[in-house]
């Protein structure tokens, strides 16, 4: 069987990526969700396993000692890290593997495996995305103006990524479609399946 897709997906926050990543998980079982690594503390609602890996400073470090990281960051005073283990064993398995990380991660998946597809998800405009933040109701002035201001840093960096998903008002099941178009149409890339075809075709 054919190596699955490994599938970046980044995007600030109130683009919103994991209402998208519900949809498309939800439309299609080809697709899995890599759970990540992290130092920070769980929200409410949040669960161990299912959110994130909790971890100390320290089993975190333990980790990246052991290289069982496949990428790492510090974002925001907390380390944040994809467990290699799973996506190694996902891929073989060809299923197609999501990881929601940020720019700084996205970059070191890029150069260790070119054949990765960066999507960046953006809210569709400064209005929409500060209305988003502002909705959830739970962040004070301070907390919002830094966010939009990260969001603003971290939408420079969509040069670097091979897709731009825009999430509008009302659309997420609009770019889940997409993303899922992407996969498609990546996983039929002659570099990815030429050889293959050929010898099926040849009947070797
Ligand atoms: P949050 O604390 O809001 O859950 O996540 C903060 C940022 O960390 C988000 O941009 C999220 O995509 C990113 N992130 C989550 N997991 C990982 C990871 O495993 N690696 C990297 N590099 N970033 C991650």
């Amino acid at each position: 069987m054919r190596n699955g897709l490994l599938l970046v997906v980044s995007g600030p926050a109130g683009s919103g990526k994991g209402t998208v990543l519900s949809e498309l998980l939800g439309k299609s079982s080809d697709f899995c969700y890599s759970v990540s690594a992290t130092t920070r503390a769980p929200r409410p609602g949040e669960q161990d396993g299912v959110n994130y890996f909790f971890l100390t400073r320290a089993e975190f470090e333990k980790r990246i000692a052991e290289r069982r990281m496949l990428e790492y960051t510090e974002y925001v005073g907390n380390y944040y890290g994809t467990p290699r283990d799973y996506v190694d064993a996902a891929l073989a398995d060809g299923k197609n593997v999501i990881l929601e990380i940020e720019v700084d991660g996205a970059a070191q998946v890029k150069r260790l495996f070119p054949s990765a597809v960066l999507v960046f998800l953006c809210p569709p405009d400064l209005e929409t995305l500060e209305r988003r933040l502002r909705g959830r109701n739970t962040e004070t002035e301070e907390v919002i103006a830094r966010r939009l201001q990260k969001a603003k840093e971290e939408i420079m960096h969509a040069t670097e990524y091979d897709y731009i998903v825009v999430n509008e008002e009302g659309g997420a099941a609009r770019a889940a479609e997409e993303l899922l178009a992407v996969a498609q149409a990546e996983r039929l890339r002659a570099g990815r399946c030429a050889e293959e075809r050929i010898r099926s075709f040849l009947g070797a």
